[in-house]
């Protein structure tokens, strides 16, 4: 069953309107885990701020629907709302605000909406401490200030700490193994793969192979120039990495 039905998507960047998706195609359905690679600046990231309403970004062509809706039509709130989850290539640190509160506040607005009561401080711990064995970490990371002097091993497991709280359909991970070494990136991996059920499906992006040793694609994309201009399963990861994009682009 389709999650997420990704048409002729062109966009560009509303300031300057330059082009940068150029007619992407991707259909994700429940229960899959999706790989786009592509070099640097193909617009991998692109897509994915597209995709969850960035205000640098207009949509000039296409369609993005989204559990059977219109997710274009929806504020950056309400595609979260829905279901959606983004991970940033580059979180923002919260001075003065711990993580637990933060946390605590992301996951009451959800409850709310969804008409259910919030939870409070301890209610809120007890649902959270089970969860941090997930992303490795202990239970003092969660008076730290949000992102403020995390490792990059830190903030990618806070990442996914957000996920495992939030709850999501669709989550797309930006380069969730950038910076990080074998260790963290199994424990990060390891965490996804536990999220995983099979009506949720995961979107991410990579610049590595590495990363889908440890959590298996469905199907991997190769985004070029804005357009996704090659889709296989991981043994395109593989290909991709013995002889580069120059011979995929020729397959
Ligand atoms: P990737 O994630 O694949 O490395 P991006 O989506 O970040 O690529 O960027 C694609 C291209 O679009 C790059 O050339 C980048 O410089 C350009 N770009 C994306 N967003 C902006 C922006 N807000 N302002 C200027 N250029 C941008
Ligand atoms: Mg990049
Ligand atoms: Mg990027």
């Amino acid at each position: 069953k389709p999650l997420l039905e990704v048409r002729d998507l062109t966009a560009v960047i509303a300031e300057t309107k330059q082009e940068i998706l150029k007619g992407v195609n991707l259909v994700v359905c429940e229960g899959e885990v999706h790989a786009i690679m592509g070099k640097n600046g193909s617009g991998k990231s692109t897509l994915s701020k597209v995709l969850v309403g960035h205000p640098d970004y207009e949509v000039t062509r296409g369609s993005v629907v989204f559990k059977g809706e219109n997710l274009l039509d929806m504020e950056p709130e309400e595609r979260s709302l829905a279901g959606l989850f983004m991970s940033f290539q580059s979180p923002v640190e919260i001075p003065g605000v711990n993580n637990i509160d933060f946390l605590n506040m992301a996951y009451n607005a959800r409850r709310k909406q969804l008409g259910e009561p919030e939870l409070g401080p301890l209610e809120f711990y007890a649902y959270i401490a089970p969860k941090l064995d997930l992303v490795n970490m202990k239970i003092d990371f969660l008076n730290r200030n949000v992102n403020e002097g995390f490792s990059g091993g830190e903030r990618k497991r806070n990442e996914i700490l957000q996920l495992a709280v939030l709850g999501a359909d669709l989550a797309i991970l930006d380069e969730i193994d950038s910076g990080l070494d074998v260790d963290a990136l199994r424990d990060v991996a390891k965490a996804v793969n536990a999220l995983l059920t099979p009506k949720n499906s995961v979107l991410m992006i990579t610049h590595y192979r590495r990363l889908l040793e440890f959590i298996k694609p469905t199907l991997v994309h190769i985004m070029e120039d804005g357009r996704i201009m090659k889709t296989g399963d991981s043994s395109l990861a593989e290909l991709l990495e013995k002889k580069g994009y120059a011979a995929i682009s020729a397959v």
